[in-house]
């Protein structure tokens, strides 16, 4: 093997920081993707860039990265805990349109938001409906091995016979039961799960396969792990996702996979804390959600949104506001001037930068601390130490984690006068150049107001 940095993680398992290492040279990270029933917001967003940090940040310190998303298009309810409408039959009613083209649609919306951000996509992206087959052997060594029942409207993981159910999560089931107002039908415990769903007898549904418990549709949960143990090694070296599904979608994957194989499924877990709002959590389904879209239409470039989310660890909570916003934008803008006075091309190819870097991979390197790791690339920036050209290949480098663009010329925005027909003056100002269309809509939405 590679010799490799030193690098720690904070493991949600053990619930504290840990030296990660590798069993060979190629890290197996599995990171919860989108459910693609209406556009991603930038709460989301924030997961997906900390997970791109994580995987930039193995990279530098020597890992190849085997890193496998899924997208969820199917199965996902809404709550969690199995009951409601399916989240994309809901919006596709709501679009009139067919499940697969809502699917097809936000998919892509999704993949631009990444690229827009700088986020490197997976290794291999992984469509939950092109995996029922999975799914469903999965299912059925569950239930050679007794851990399944099956009721009137499914086959459901019976958490009473795998003793490990709350460890991971720190819960206490009792307790659970005793304050749960969720509608147990015929489940036999509150923290017992669907892995298969019948397809209700009066409802066509527009996803649905024959299995051999009966026509229907996966659970949320079975996905990931049968799409994870599909293509990565047992155990997984990483499996990343937002703090929210500690306590539910991540217990569950556990107890179905190490249920099914007897052997432990992943060995770092690592999750994101949430974008939250002044009013409380960002949530697609709550409605009260801010786009990568609506922050393009107010002028400000998606990357000073990836810059905002370095000014609080991935561990804590980050209030976001429109104000806090375009201070980072004005910080990245100001930082990028102060890069392109501050250094200069090599002559060379490379200058030996290790040293200067130092103490901006230790902050990477303990934990994704990246509002220290920032504090480091300043102290380059203004260095009186080092010459210009060496001061650019540490940026370069540091560029390689943070993904600013930071030696990328700033590219002079737009700045349109126009007047709507009622007469009134629109100044739109925007960091990338504007299209007429765009100008037209933005016009039509001030005259809506
Ligand atoms: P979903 O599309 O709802 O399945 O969520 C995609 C990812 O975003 C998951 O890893 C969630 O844990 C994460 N997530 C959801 N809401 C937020 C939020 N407000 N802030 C940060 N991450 C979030
Ligand atoms: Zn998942």
């Amino acid at each position: 093997m590679k010799p490799k940095s030193e690098i720690s993680f904070y493991n949600t398992a053990s619930r504290s920081k840990e030296s990660f290492s590798a069993a060979s040279d190629m890290v197996g990270m599995y990171a919860c993707g989108p459910t693609v029933y209406n556009s991603a917001h930038i709460g989301n967003l924030r997961t997906y860039i900390f997970e791109d940090v994580l995987k930039r940040a193995l990279v530098a310190a020597g890992y190849g990265v085997n890193h496998v998303m899924n997208i969820t298009d199917v199965g996902h309810l809404t709550s969690d805990e199995d009951t409601g409408e399916d989240k994309m039959e809901k919006g596709a009613a709501r679009e009139g349109k067919t499940v697969w083209e809502i699917a097809d649609f936000y998919t892509g919306e999704f993949k631009q938001s990444l690229r827009d951000l700088n986020i490197l996509g997976p290794t291999r992206w992984v469509k939950a409906t092109d995996h029922i087959p999975e799914m469903i052997a999965m299912i059925a060594a569950l239930e050679e091995k007794g851990f399944t029942y099956t009721t009137a409207d499914g086959v459901y993981f019976d958490t009473g016979k795998f003793p490990r159910y709350c460890d991971f999560a720190r819960i206490d089931a009792a307790s659970l039961a005793a304050g749960s107002r969720i509608d147990m039908g015929e489940k036999r415990a509150v923290t017992d799960f669907a892995l298969w769903k019948f397809s209700p007898k009066d409802v066509r549904r527009q996803m649905e396969w024959p299995s051999p418990w009966g026509v229907g549709f996966p659970g949320w949960h079975i996905e990931c792990s049968a799409m994870a143990l599909k293509y990565l090694p047992q155990p997984l070296d990483i499996h990343c996702g937002g703090s929210d599904h500690v306590r539910v979608h991540h217990t569950n994957e556990i107890a179905q996979a190490e249920a099914a194989t007897g052997r432990q499924f992943v060995r770092f877990w690592l999750h994101g804390e949430f974008l939250v709002l002044d009013k409380g959590k960002m949530a697609k389904s709550g409605g009260n959600f801010v786009t990568l879209k609506s922050v393009a239409e107010r002028g400000i470039a998606p990357l000073a949104y990836r810059l905002f989310c370095f000014s609080a660890h991935y561990r804590s909570p980050l209030t976001f506001s429109f104000e806090a916003l375009e201070a980072s934008a004005a910080a990245l803008k100001n930082l990028k001037s102060q890069i392109a006075a501050e250094t200069a091309v090599p002559a060379e190819v490379s200058e030996p930068v290790a040293q200067i870097c130092a103490p901006f991979y230790a902050a990477v390197n303990d934990d994704m601390n990246m509002s220290v790791a920032l504090a480091a690339l300043w102290d380059i920036v203004r260095s009186k130490v080092w010459s210009k050209a060496e001061k650019y290949c540490a940026v370069k480098n540091a560029d390689e984690i943070l993904g600013l663009n930071l030696l990328v010329p700033e590219e002079r925005g737009a700045e349109i006068k126009t007047t709507a027909p009622s007469g009134f003056t629109v100044i739109i100002k925007s960091a990338q150049p504007i299209t007429d269309t765009r100008q037209s809509e933005i016009v039509a939405k001030v005259e809506a107001r």
